[in-house]
């Protein structure tokens, strides 16, 4: 999030509708070709639609160990097979624009049309909404949502006082895990915030998020569970 917008100013949607006529022509081409070879990566991309792929999920469960799990709106993400038919290459850093309580109720709202995978609190409360496996509609760029994990911190952009010491460490160590989990680069072109994502008017997390800081902290996250010495 990261943006205000004016009432009746529908939010862009992620628009994922292009995707079932291609499956659809590509369906057709498998069956045409009988057991002819199709590109790999187009199979890649279509596995997520064959049944029986999917992998097993609880309600409930989430990616990060200790988060709180609350779901959001099915109209807010798309069900997908991460990493297998989409790789996970990015880290994207949101701000919400208002409190945690709203932000996880506009998630939960269908209208919304965008929701995150998780949302940081100041108290450094992690709650999970959206499964890493699937696609959430959070960077306005369906590209950058297929390829990332999407993190709100509850606050707003022009308040330093937003980003807490509690906010920062528990973000750091969520961000070190979907590094380690999908071998993902601990730099700045992996993780990036809102405002970075090409063709975005967002301008999270903003000035007053230290990156440095941040960074510093994730990478110390990484190293401490290298070594075997992590808190979590
Ligand atoms: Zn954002």
């Amino acid at each position: 999030m990261g943006k205000r917008r004016s009432p009746g100013n529908k939010p862009p949607r992620d628009g994922d509708r292009r995707i079932g006529r291609r499956a659809l022509l590509i369906g057709g081409a498998v069956a045409a070709a009988g057991t002819a070879v199709l590109a790999r990566d187009e199979l890649g991309r279509l596995w997520w639609r064959v049944p029986g792929v999917n992998k097993p999920r609880k309600e409930g469960e989430v990616d990060f160990a200790g988060a709180r799990w609350v779901s959001a709106s099915d109209a807010n993400w798309r069900r997908a097979d991460r990493p297998d038919d989409y790789g996970i290459d990015t880290v994207i850093i949101h701000v919400t624009q208002g409190s945690f309580d709203s932000a996880v109720k506009v998630f939960q709202d269908p209208g919304h049309g965008a929701a995150s995978h998780y949302i940081v609190r100041d108290d450094g409360h992690i709650t999970q909404m959206i499964r890493e496996l699937d696609v959430a509609f959070h960077a306005g760029n369906r590209e950058y949502n297929e390829r990332s994990v999407g993190i709100e911190h509850a606050g707003f952009v022009e308040r330093a006082s937003s980003f807490t010491d509690e906010m920062y460490e528990a973000s750091a160590r969520l961000t070190a895990r979907i590094c380690a989990r999908y071998d993902i680069p601990v730099d700045r072109k992996h993780i990036i915030g809102h405002v970075e994502v090409p063709g975005t008017d967002h301008t999270d997390p903003g000035t007053h998020w230290d990156w440095d800081r941040y960074m510093r902290l994730v990478r110390q996250e990484v190293t401490a569970r290298q070594r075997g010495t992590a808190a979590t």
